[in-house]
């Protein structure tokens, strides 16, 4: 078994247009994250720990921002390739647990649907996939509610040759 763990932060945009991507569900209630892909934190999180459970370095090595091919994609691609790149190398997911930190909107009702969004797109069962929500306690810059960060771990089985 090979653990990996990943973190990522993006701030929120400020034109008050909504459209919050987290877990790869539309969020309610909050603007979109700033970022050269959906800006989705919570997957970029996953994919650095799935990444780095591999020994395949991290997000930005594999899609590196500023490429054109990944201007506004869906994160879930992203993930996708990830999954099927550490498949390549001899490994399939055993189970991913995160946590994102956010002041608001308030997530508790979307923590099963990010859960399954991941779940599909790694193509594992739900409960193979933990996603939990807190706040940061009114603390800094995601305690005022102005960036998303989100941590998670991997672990991978290694296939048997
Ligand atoms: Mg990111």
């Amino acid at each position: 078994m090979r653990i990996g763990q990943g973190y990522d932060i993006h701030r929120f945009l400020t034109d008050g247009a909504g459209g919050l991507r987290l877990g790869g569900i539309d969020v309610p209630g909050a603007e979109r994250l700033d970022g050269h892909s959906d800006g989705d934190a919570l997957i970029h999180a996953v994919i650095d720990a799935i990444l780095g459970a591999a020994g395949e370095g991290d997000i930005g090595r594999h899609f590196a921002p500023g490429d054109a091919e990944w201007r506004g994609i869906d994160s879930r691609e992203l993930l996708r390739r990830a999954e099927k790149l550490v498949v390549s190398r001899g490994f399939h997911i055993h189970n991913i647990d995160a946590t994102v930190i956010a002041e608001r909107p308030r997530l508790a009702d979307h923590i099963p649907g990010m859960r399954e969004s991941i779940a599909r797109t790694l193509a594992v069962e739900p409960s193979r996939v933990n996603v939990k929500a807190t706040t940061n306690e009114g603390l800094g810059a995601i305690g005022a509610g102005e960036a998303v960060a989100a941590m998670a771990v991997a672990l991978l089985d290694e296939d048997v040759p």
